[in-house]
């Protein structure tokens, strides 16, 4: 059985009575309560993830899964996904695939939240529940889809001082929670093409979501099949503070109330694709999301849906312009695909490396 994850007034006790806490630790933290207590998506809660805009996103994957498959030669697999959220982009992908005839031997979701565990059961009958990506069943191939999971897993955060770098930690100040340069050096931490930034430069790493891919990468490489992983982001090294906290849909101070406000950071893709190549899967180049939803069809798609229900055209060309076009999610939002060896180029991609 997993902790209780701290109230965040424990969260705010912890830290001011004991010492600073890293960045990470505190995040950790914050989002292991806050998504344990509620299903903050939707207009209701604090975001909306692509696959809660339109049946589309969902769909489509759906299509690459179904595409790949086939041309794999059609094995058993297991569907797999990271951060499942309610089981809406698992719902829509397999019942997209499922018209090509491919069905998963089971769905396995990784989750920790017990609120968005229960959401997820309700929308996909016989689902199983894993607590970390080493549970998953070993005896098949695997496709695994991660949306919107990475950005939430902890960061670390790195300033550069006048002494060199420090690792960035919050502590309790007059009541509240502020970050501080803290007093670790850090120096080995920063990746070499950043180290000779300018004082106050924030750097950031995230060796948990490097971890949690490199597992994934792994099984790949020894059970076969691929991975998608879809999230806000850039191609790194780059150099600057990402960490942001949501709350009813508005931007909030990630330190003001630990464990209410979905807190992410920007994905650096780059850092996965370096994490996951040594298990010895192929990695895609890094597609915008704009462009990868457009390569896979989406504007046929559209058309189709607005052949059967003319009424919703509006609010369906409203919904595919929020998932591609650049002014909105298209440009911010990117993917990239694992392969396992032996397994065909995954729809969508270039072909180009990352
Ligand atoms: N993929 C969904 C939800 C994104 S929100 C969507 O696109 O709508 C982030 C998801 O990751 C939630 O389901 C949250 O509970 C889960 N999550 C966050 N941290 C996690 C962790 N450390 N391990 C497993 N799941 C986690």
């Amino acid at each position: 059985m997993r902790d209780a994850p701290p109230t965040p007034e424990r969260l705010i006790q912890d830290i001011g009575a004991a010492r600073p806490t890293t960045v990470a630790d505190y995040m950790a933290a914050a989002n292991a309560h806050y998504y344990a207590t509620r299903d903050p998506l939707g207009a209701a809660g604090d975001f909306t993830t692509a696959p809660e805009i339109s049946q589309m996103f969902g769909e489509l994957i759906g299509l690459w899964i179904a595409d790949l498959w086939t041309r794999a030669g059609r094995p058993p697999f297991r569907y797999v996904e990271l951060g499942p959220g309610r089981g809406t982009l698992a719902a829509d992908a397999l019942r997209a695939a499922s018209r090509f005839g491919c069905a998963p031997l089971g769905i396995h979701l990784v989750e920790t939240s017990p609120a968005l565990r229960a959401a997820q059961s309700a929308r996909l009958a016989g689902a199983e529940h894993h607590d970390e990506v080493d549970a998953l069943p070993g005896d098949a191939p695997l496709v695994i889809v991660a949306n919107e999971f990475f950005d939430a897993l902890p960061i670390h955060q790195y300033v550069r001082t006048a002494t060199g770098w420090r690792e960035r930690m919050v502590e309790r100040r007059d009541g509240r929670l502020a970050p501080i340069a803290g007093s670790i050096p850090a120096d080995d931490a920063i990746p070499p093409a950043l180290c000779g930034q300018p004082e106050d430069t924030i750097v950031e790493t995230a060796p948990v979501a490097a971890a949690i891919i490199q597992r994934c990468a792994f099984r790949l490489a020894r059970q076969s099949g691929a991975m998608l992983t879809i999230d806000y982001g850039h191609a790194g090294p780059a150099a600057g503070d990402t960490l942001q906290a949501v709350k009813a849909h508005r931007f909030a101070d990630p330190f003001a109330n630990p464990g209410e406000a979905d807190l992410t950071a920007h994905v650096d893709f780059t850092a996965l694709a370096e994490a996951a190549r040594p298990a010895g899967v192929a990695v895609s180049d890094l597609a915008t999301q704009g462009d990868w939803l457009r390569r896979l069809g989406i504007d046929a798609r559209l058309k189709t849906l607005t052949a059967a229900a003319p009424g919703r055209a509006d609010e369906l060309k409203g919904q595919r312009d929020r998932l591609v076009e650049a002014d909105a999610m298209g440009d911010l939002f990117k993917l990239i695909a694992l392969t396992a060896p032996g397994w065909p180029q995954p729809a969508g991609f270039t072909g180009d490396p990352a």
